[in-house]
């Protein structure tokens, strides 16, 4: 069936994402998406769910409008596993409404016998990556491969939460992910969440004793490691974990910003609808992570890179 309308479908979607890319910069500028400080800093926001405590689809352009927000990865998470229930047609259907801003992505439940053919389906109908991919499935497990497997093949970003412990998600980070990153090297792997930034120091803890450890960071970390041997492994910025990480020993995290600086997205992961905390706490990972940025990077290459090339460069995988 429509093997034909599938092809012309395929073609205005390519051709609208074309001319959205093709106009990136000038909307920036045109509508006027600056932040409070009047500058016309580009931003893109790596981690951004609709339906995040029932924001809806306006609620949450509100929130990038709000926080300066050029375009955002718009996650989905179809299993709600971990508290959001997003379906991809959602995050299509917002991407058809406001074209310029969404950037779509996709998630299928892997344990489902037609993950893999959904995914296929939802990159011809213009998606532009996997996550974010949180499912009770450790990280070694063949569905898992097979899913990274295809983002290589499609040369796309996947997007994963990384938590140890009895209800964790991809558990065996440190154990496992190399394995894929000696194995897939287009696809890039963006990490994200508690046991990810735990490993920013040398010294990790127990899941069971805290999944986010405080004080001074022992260099040598896995993150490093990895990110300094693989250019297709990204850091995602987002949410308490990626700024528990970050702030709780500013003395290494300068480095750490310089270091991996090609490597580094902005993202929030926050479910408020003003920026500045609305039916949340009081506060917003995007605005509290972009003042955070802000001074600790005061060259402004890094800082673009940080808050929106590298966010360019895993979506095209150009280097
Ligand atoms: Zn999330
Ligand atoms: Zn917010």
């Amino acid at each position: 069936m429509p093997h034909k309308s599938n092809l012309s479908r395929r073609d205005f979607l390519a051709a609208s994402a074309a001319a959205c890319w093709a106009s990136t910069g000038l909307s920036a500028q045109d509508s006027g998406n600056a932040d409070s400080s009047g500058d016309e800093q580009q931003i893109i926001d790596c981690h951004l769910h609709i339906n995040h405590y029932d924001r809806s689809i306006e609620d949450t352009i509100r929130h990038m409008d709000a926080t300066g927000t050029t375009q955002a990865f718009i996650l989905p998470l179809e299993t709600g596993e971990g508290g959001v229930l997003l379906p991809t047609e959602t995050v299509l259907h917002s991407y058809t409404q406001y074209a310029d801003r969404v950037i779509p992505f996709c998630q299928t439940d892997i344990r489902q016998a037609d993950a893999l053919d959904r995914v296929r389906a939802f990159q011809v109908l213009g998606c532009r990556g996997v996550g974010e991919q949180k499912e009770h499935v450790p990280l070694n497990d063949s569905r898992i491969e097979g899913l990274i497997a295809l983002c290589d093949e499609f040369n796309w970003p996947i997007t994963i939460h990384f938590q140890d412990g009895a209800k964790g998600y991809n558990q065996g980070l440190a154990e496992h992910l190399e394995t894929y990153l000696k194995r897939y090297q287009r696809v890039r792997i963006i990490g994200h969440a508690q046991t990810w930034w735990a490993n920013i120091s040398a010294d990790v803890p127990a899941p069971t004793d805290t999944l986010y450890p405080k004080g001074p960071v022992k260099p040598g970390g896995l993150l490093d490691r990895l990110m300094g041997e693989y250019p297709n492994l990204y850091a995602d910025l987002s949410a308490g974990s990626g700024f528990n990480a970050l702030s709780r020993d500013e003395d290494f995290t300068g480095g750490f910003l310089e270091r991996n600086r090609k490597q580094l997205l902005f993202g929030c992961d926050c479910p408020c609808r003003d920026g500045k905390g609305e039916n949340f706490k009081g506060m917003c990972y995007s605005t509290r992570l972009q003042e955070f940025l802000r001074r600790m990077i005061s060259d402004q290459e890094a800082l673009d890179d940080v808050l929106y090339k590298n966010a360019q460069r895993a979506l095209t995988g150009s280097a």
